[in-house]
């Protein structure tokens, strides 16, 4: 099995950074296919925690080489920083270990101020957005007058881009309030980043063909999460790219067929950060107690997070609109202690039953859970690296998800470390790779 794509099944923050660090040990290439620095994975290797934004999390295993396909928005100096970042720690393994595709749209210091002017105004309307500019450079992507990595490389062509794209911009920041931008500053800057840049700048697609042709185990890597995709998630409260698994096709150039298993991350609960409808949010201590016990603080903003009870009905969704072959169950040991646990198999909405997430956030706002009670259970799990070792009670909890969404669950999750995890079945088969320079 050559092919694997993981995803976020929730609103983001599953812990998929913990699942594809797993699976990247395995991989010989990592590719990310959305999304831009407002995804953080929290990895913790070797009691050393480490949060990423853009590269791979496959980098600090050294052996497989992290892409970032044409679907992501790069912001040149959070990529440049991020590199410097691993290399101060030493955890840098070498040049050839990251390609940037040449077709990635870039973020520019005017879609960051535009983001944050935007959602300053918006008040009580406001989406939630890290401010960090993605949002705005994927619509300057739509509108066909963005700047495109490759574009860093030409100095010829890019101060006319520039500035035929500050024409605008600059118009609209002083109508917000914010300051202008200086095209010819940019255009400097810019330029210097796709010095420093130019040794990763790749045909990212084509390097992934070859992969696939030959065999090699390559890893696509989703950001931020299912219910926060631009079409399938509780719009307007959702990200600005499509985060389902189809969207490794356009985000990174591979066909439909190319991907064979699709691993959903699901947390044993439910946690939510920014505004948005959110059915089975919990107020009280419980909730509380989730967001302590399970740490619950946002890697790229620190924002702490909403929690809840999972909601099968939004989990059952995910899987359908991703078409997971499996699921990664998160922060099981987080449950631990609980008299009980609640699901969320069902809502009812103006006195009928609704068994997916309706499509207009404010129907969803209106849904209440049919919660369905399950037994907790005491003991210290973070221990176990065996589905049998589990006890009764989580084990049922394991069985109940599967046999709710349809999917069975491959791996559960029992701790932050790489090595508190229970692998039920292994996501690629044998590893056919060579060398990966002859990719
Ligand atoms: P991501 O963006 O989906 O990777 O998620 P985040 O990194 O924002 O959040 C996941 C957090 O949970 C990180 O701090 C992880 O170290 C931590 N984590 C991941 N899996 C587990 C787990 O099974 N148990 C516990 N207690 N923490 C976990």
């Amino acid at each position: 099995m050559p092919s694997v794509l993981v995803v976020g099944a929730q609103w983001g923050d599953e812990g998929k950074g913990k699942i594809v660090d797993i699976y990247a040990g395995r991989a010989d290439a990592v590719v990310r296919f959305q999304g831009g620095n407002n995804a953080g994975h929290t990895l913790v290797v070797g009691g050393e925690k480490i949060v990423l934004h853009l590269i791979p999390s496959g980098i600090l295993h050294g052996a497989a080489v992290c892409c970032i396909g044409n679907g992501v928005v790069v912001d040149p100096e959070v990529l440049l920083a991020e590199i410097q970042g691993l290399r101060d720690r030493g955890r840098w393994p070498s040049d050839d270990c990251l390609l940037v595709s040449e077709s990635a749209h870039v973020i520019l210091p005017c879609h960051r101020a535009l983001d944050q002017a935007r959602e300053a105004r918006a008040g009580d309307r406001k989406i939630g957005t890290t401010g960090r500019g993605i949002g705005p450079c994927y619509e300057d992507k739509a509108a066909r007058r963005g700047i495109r990595v490759g574009d860093l490389l030409h100095p010829g062509t890019l101060a006319a881009q520039v500035a035929s794209l500050l024409d605008e911009k600059n118009a609209l920041l002083r109508h917000l309030g914010a300051e202008p931008f200086d095209p010819a500053e940019i255009t400097d800057g810019l330029l210097a980043a796709g010095e420093r840049l130019r040794p990763y700048v790749a045909d990212v697609a084509g390097r992934v063909h070859a992969w696939l042709a030959a065999g090699r185990n390559v890893l696509f890597e989703g950001a931020q999460g299912t219910l926060l995709d631009l079409d399938h998630g509780t719009y307007p409260f959702v990200t600005s790219s499509n985060t389902v698994a189809g969207a490794a096709c356009p985000g990174v150039g591979v066909a439909p067929s190319d991907l064979e298993a699709v691993v959903g991350i699901t947390k044993a609960y439910v946690t939510r950060v920014g505004e948005g409808p959110f059915p089975t949010e919990l107020h009280d201590d419980t909730g509380r107690r989730l967001a302590e016990r399970g740490a619950e603080f946002g890697a790229t903003t620190g924002r702490p997070r909403r929690c809840g009870w999972l909601d099968l009905v939004a989990l059952r969704t995910a899987c359908r609109v991703n078409g997971c072959t499996g699921l990664a169950v998160t922060k099981l040991d987080v449950l631990q202690g609980l008299p009980e646990i609640r699901v969320a198999t069902a809502y009812r909405l103006d006195g009928a039953t609704v068994d997916r997430v309706p499509a207009r956030a404010e129907d969803l706002a209106r849904c209440e859970p049919v919660y369905e009670t399950l037994p907790g259970w005491d003991e210290d799990i973070s221990a176990v690296r065996d589905l049998a070792d589990l006890p009764a009670a989580a084990r049922g909890f394991l069985d109940r998800v599967a046999g709710a969404t349809g999917c069975p669950v491959v791996l559960a999750s029992v701790g932050p470390g790489r090595e508190e995890t229970i692998e039920v079945a292994a996501p690629f088969g044998r590893r056919r790779s060579g060398p990966r320079q002859d990719g």
